[in-house]
């Protein structure tokens, strides 16, 4: 089953911080699989625009790299015409050069203008100021600028203000690339979509929610960076929250950005703070031939943590009493991300006590393979009695959807609802804001009590306490898959 493509307006994309490693990672990779599915039509541009002193023709030879390395393609037949839509303009964003060309190029049509700051948020004011300065901004201009989105609430803020000082709310979409993941939206699809699942969503029917996003990589060269953030910062605050309030939302009245992001507000503004004991911190050791995290950066008393899990509740009506177990961390055991809701047991077995316990388990598989299983008790086949198991009902996507089932990268689905004006799978600034408050008072507290994070191997499921954290609880994580 190939997927719909379904045609967008000729636009002008400019990428700042277009030779950089997010745009080579990502979203020149993205741009170049939308073009080759017909969603670049034929007028439309992308303009790079970064420090480096290159020509245009000097860029395409950057894209052409880029889409080797991250995107395992050559371009093959599509490439010469996906290049030359390809511009480039040595800028400076805090002096002068540059603008003036910027300008000039963007000024020959009326495109849909897109700008991507993939720079650090340290240049998000001097960029606003001079694309208003060179009046390249109109009503129809969006601002797409990526995580860290602070890295706190009055930081969040201040960032806010800049951005809002210059641009409507309504042209600002701030990316968190997993909300663009098949799967996440699939998510609402399963949840709004049938009438199987949304009565017994609650927490009379639901034992608890556990979300997992594990990976097997440290901090590579973003040392300084995570030394400074954290698995709290990086992940928590935002792709996990995220996931958080896609799983425990209300319908919202019409799939529309505001309707959808109302809901998702109140998700975090329901958030219970975190009690100290419901939290465990970790920080991974050297193991297998690779180096510890305070060697990967390269502070040997480090207390900042690779690893967190906590322990949340929601005080709203439908999910009083149902906890929710969200994880975290570097190097673990393998790249398995997540979200499983458990079932509580059917209230009576008639099948007596010996049948054991069952219960049904529905698990939305993230990565690396995209999928939904729902586990459901079955008879053991054979003599012998009613003797129980349980199976799995597995969807798999690329099974059932067929070999051609396009599943597009994350990077890809968002920048095209970018260029379409759909703000409903990016954040707005009371979002982010409020994600920010339930953090700040978790990391101040272990600031404020100096801390450590509890030591675990390298490519473990983490520190032994966050076993603890479920146990104690009578409950288990499921396994990360290696
Ligand atoms: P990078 O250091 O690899 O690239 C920075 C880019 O900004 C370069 O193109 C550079 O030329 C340009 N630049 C820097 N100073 C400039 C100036 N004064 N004027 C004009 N251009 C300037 O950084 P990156 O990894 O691509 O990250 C960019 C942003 O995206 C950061 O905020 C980062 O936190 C965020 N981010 C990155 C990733 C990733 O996978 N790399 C993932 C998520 C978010």
């Amino acid at each position: 089953m190939a997927s719909r493509v379904i045609p967008v307006e000729a636009f002008d994309l400019v990428v700042f911080g277009g030779t950089g490693d997010l745009a080579r990672r990502k979203i020149l990779p993205a741009l170049f699989k939308r073009y080759c599915a017909g969603q670049m039509p034929g007028p439309s541009r992308l303009i790079g625009a970064a420090r480096s002193e290159l020509t245009t023709e000097g860029y395409r030879e950057v894209v052409r790299q880029a889409l080797r390395e991250f995107g395992n393609t050559d371009g093959g037949p599509a490439l010469e015409g996906f290049l030359g839509q390809i511009d480039y303009v040595t800028i400076d964003a805090r002096g002068g050069t540059g603008w003036q060309e910027l300008s000039a190029l963007l000024d020959i049509n009326d495109h849909v203008r897109a700008f991507y700051f993939s720079v650090g948020p340290g240049l998000f004011k001097d960029l606003a100021e001079r694309l208003q300065g060179h009046r390249m901004v109109d009503a129809n201009s969006r601002i797409v600028v990526e995580k860290p989105f602070g890295r706190d609430l009055e930081s969040a803020k201040a960032l806010n203000r800049v951005l809002c000082g210059f641009f409507d709310e309504g042209q600002i979409y701030r990316i968190d690339h997993y909300l663009g993941k098949e799967t996440v939206q699939n998510l609402m699809a399963v949840r709004f979509g049938n009438m199987l699942f949304e009565p017994l969503w609650n927490a009379q029917y639901i034992d608890h929610i556990q979300i997992t996003v594990a990976e097997t990589v440290g901090v590579g060269g973003r040392g300084a960076y995570y030394e400074r953030a954290g698995a709290m910062r990086d992940m928590m605050q935002n792709h996990l929250m995220q996931l958080l309030c896609l799983i425990a939302m209300e319908p919202p009245a019409k799939f529309e950005p505001d309707a959808v992001r109302d809901e998702k507000l109140k998700v975090i503004r329901a958030l219970d703070p975190v009690e100290p004991h419901h939290i465990v911190r970790g920080q991974y050791t050297q193991a297998d031939g690779v180096q510890g995290f305070r060697d990967d950066v390269d502070n040997p008393r480090s207390k900042t943590e690779s690893f967190i899990a906590l322990r949340c509740h929601l005080s709203n009506w439908r999910w009083a009493g149902t906890p929710f177990y969200l994880r975290t961390g570097k190097r673990l055991k393998g790249r398995d991300s997540q979200i499983t809701v458990v079932f509580k047991d059917a209230p009576h077995s008639i099948f007596g006590p010996d049948t054991g316990r069952h219960n049904n388990e529905l698990t939305i598989q993230l990565q690396p393979n995209e999928g939904i299983t729902l586990d459901v008790t079955i008879k053991e086949p054979g003599q012998g009695g009613m003797r129980l198991i349980d199976v799995p009902l597995d969807m798999s996507f690329a099974e059932a959807l067929g070999p051609d089932a396009d599943a597009p990268d994350a990077y890809e689905r968002l920048i095209m609802d970018v260029i379409r004006g759909n703000q409903t799978l990016f954040m707005r600034d009371d979002e982010v804001e409020a994600a920010w408050a339930w953090t700040d008072p978790i990391i101040q507290g272990w600031e404020a009590r100096g801390d450590v994070p509890k030591p675990y191997d390298a490519f473990t499921s983490g520190p032994d306490t966050a076993q603890q954290l479920m146990r104690r609880d009578g409950r288990e994580w499921r396994g990360i898959d290696s």
